[in-house]
């Protein structure tokens, strides 16, 4: 009979290799070509991912939601923009009513979109030249949180200072520098950037009060 140890391996696994199957594809040596993934998030994870990469862990099988939705094509092609000899690649999730749409897990209700969302959905409406847009989060527990955005321009030029920046880093050769958030306790390189992690055990006073006497 199988057990549970082994149940969840295989679990972990399938979610890993179905993960990597969906990962966008960037040829790390083809720094003229970045992808929009890379600059709305941590420019140094971005940075790190192409020179030295770690595996992430990913946790469960609502992540992948948006990287199917991207490889069925729901009616979203890749398309690029040009930034002087700088590509910048960019793909959606879906494309509906002229409206476009992105799916992204949340591990409970949100108030707010994520900060990398909001710049990713903003720049996918310039690049695919797009009044409207939607980001759908699907909690672990189904539930549905819809925020609707229209475009802005500044914050769409903020985002090609950011590739700009990138291009030069790779160029350069450079780590980019800390970019503090949320999401660094659940990065793989949060001891390159950080401190290693340690496990702390739980220490029971009445246990030492005991030793004591
Ligand atoms: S730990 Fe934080 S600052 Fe470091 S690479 Fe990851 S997201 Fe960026």
């Amino acid at each position: 009979m199988m057990g549970d140890r082994d149940f969840r391996n295989i679990t972990h696994n399938a979610i890993r290799s179905i993960g990597n199957e969906l990962e966008i594809e960037i040829d790390s040596k083809d720094i003229q070509t970045i992808h929009l993934q890379e600059v709305t998030k941590c420019l140094r994870r971005s940075y790190y991912d192409r020179i030295d990469p770690n595996e992430i862990e990913r946790r469960g099988f609502n992540e992948l939601l948006s990287g199917l939705l991207r490889k069925l094509q729901y009616g979203s092609e890749p398309k690029e923009f040009a930034i002087d000899k700088i590509k910048l690649k960019a793909q959606v999730d879906m494309i509906t009513d002229d409206s476009i749409l992105l799916f992204r897990s949340a591990l409970g209700e949100l108030e707010n979109p994520q900060a990398n969302d909001i710049l990713f959905l903003n720049a996918c409406m310039w690049i695919y030249d797009k009044v409207d847009g939607v980001i759908v989060y699907i909690t672990g527990d189904k539930k549905e949180i819809t925020f609707s955005l229209t475009r802005n321009k500044k914050m769409f030029e903020e985002t090609i200072r950011r590739v700009r920046v990138f291009n030069d880093l790779l160029k350069e050769q450079k780590t980019p520098i800390i970019e503090p958030s949320s999401d660094c306790s659940d990065c793989q390189y949060f001891e390159r950037c950080f401190m290693k992690k340690k496990s702390s055990k739980q220490i029971s006073l009445m246990g030492i009060l005991g030793k004591e006497k």
